[in-house]
């Protein structure tokens, strides 16, 4: 089977979806590998470094020819209609903002899977493209914010006087909000955390992180380890818990995420004018609607004297290691889903329809529908 790699599109994108290595891998399990000309080179692995593992580079039209066709990002509308009838698409999907795609795929009976849909159970995690780029994204969050911020982040006592460590706030211990933590924490801040989840509170503590526990919070359902939306009265009561915490906080960092929905709006204009000038905010759920009234999406703005940035593709800014996380994960998902023979299409298998969006020239993901409808 021929597998055929296209060079990211999208704006400031910067990763791949195969690297060199995995390449090498593939190609022992007898498949075929095409990779699009330059595009490894933002990642830093080049044409002949492909070359060397065993692929052949190729034109976008003659990628767009092979069987499977890898991508971090969807396919753009051009890709899809280059492709041939029946192909089959890998890639970050996000399905449900891609409407006119989808259209393109049923028209020309191509199978798309989306890394973004693998259901996050524990037979997939060598395949949770999600977690393995929120991971990097997290770490990049802190990394920016002690950059914007004018102060250092640990204890320092010199000759001079004492300066105290930072204090860095962190909504949503998720994959990311974990990570931010534990490289907040190895710099040296002290660090405050608020989930609506409780069975967070022992991650956070076992990083040396204070979790904040808003009353009430025991009642919090969860589906699936995704925290559900929680009521207008626990908000409420989690606003009134952070507000003092902002005040005195230098780096605020938000990740919360309710999957399907909207992100929740946790740090408003008024919270955002009480904090000290200088301080930093990043917004990790910019993208989903923001969990900060004033952040823009992919721009850093500085507001009544705080720096808010809402940068919406982190891993994007680490594309070496995105790059080798991304291919380990979408090789996996391949071999699980085929081998040099051919796709399996074993349509019960939780995999399988968890991340199986069109299918013989039909939308076949009851997410996607429920939300297309
Ligand atoms: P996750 O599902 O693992 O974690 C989200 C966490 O938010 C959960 O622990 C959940 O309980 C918590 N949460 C929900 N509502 C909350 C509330 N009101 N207060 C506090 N916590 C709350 O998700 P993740 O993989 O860690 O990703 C987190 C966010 O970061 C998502 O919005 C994701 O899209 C985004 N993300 C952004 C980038 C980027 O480059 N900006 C990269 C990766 C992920």
């Amino acid at each position: 089977m021929k597998l055929g790699v296209l060079k990211e599109s999208k704006e400031k994108e910067k990763r791949v979806a195969l690297t060199p290595e995995l390449v090498k891998q593939l190609i022992k399990k007898e498949f075929e590998i095409l990779i699009e000309q330059g595009a490894g080179d933002e990642s830093k692995f080049s044409d002949s470094d492909y070359i060397a593992a065993g692929a052949s580079i190729a034109s976008k039209s003659e990628i767009c020819n092979t069987d499977v066709i890898l991508k971090v990002n969807a396919p753009t509308l051009e890709e899809a209609n280059l492709m041939k009838n029946g192909a089959i698409s890998i890639s970050l999907l996000y399905a449900y903002t891609q409407k006119e795609l989808l259209e393109v795929f049923k028209t020309k009976q191509i199978s798309a899977f989306a890394m973004d849909a693998v259901p996050r159970i524990s037979r997939a995690q060598k395949m949770d493209a999600l977690s393995s780029q929120a991971n990097l994204a997290g770490y990049k969050s802190v990394i920016m914010a002690a950059d914007a911020l004018g102060k250092i982040f640990p204890l320092m006592m010199t000759a001079a006087g004492t300066i105290t460590p930072a204090k860095v706030l962190i909504f949503g211990a998720g994959v990311a909000g974990l990570q931010a933590i534990a490289t907040a924490k190895r710099l040296g801040a002290v660090v405050e955390v608020s989930d609506v989840r409780l069975e967070t509170k022992e991650q956070v503590e076992s990083l040396g992180g204070r979790f904040l526990v808003v009353e009430g919070a025991d009642e919090v359902k969860t589906e699936g380890g995704y925290a559900k939306e929680v009521s207008a009265e626990f908000l409420a009561k989690q606003k009134k818990l952070v507000e003092d915490k902002i005040k005195d906080a230098d780096i605020v960092i938000t990740t919360a995420l309710v999957i399907g929905k909207k992100s929740p709006l946790l740090v408003t204009e008024e919270m955002v004018k009480s904090m000290k000038s200088g301080s930093v905010i990043v917004d990790m759920a910019v993208e989903s609607g923001g969990n900060c009234e004033l952040s823009e999406f992919n721009k850093t703005v500085v507001k009544h004297g705080v720096t808010i940035i809402g940068e919406s593709n982190l891993p994007a800014l680490l594309p070496i290691n995105a790059s080798q996380l991304y291919a380990t994960n979408i090789s996996t998902l391949l071999l699980h889903l085929a081998n040099k023979e051919g796709f399996k299409w074993e349509m019960e298998e939780d995999i399988t329809k968890g991340a199986l969006i069109t299918h013989q020239g039909e939308l076949v993901h009851e997410f996607t529908k429920s939300i297309l409808s």
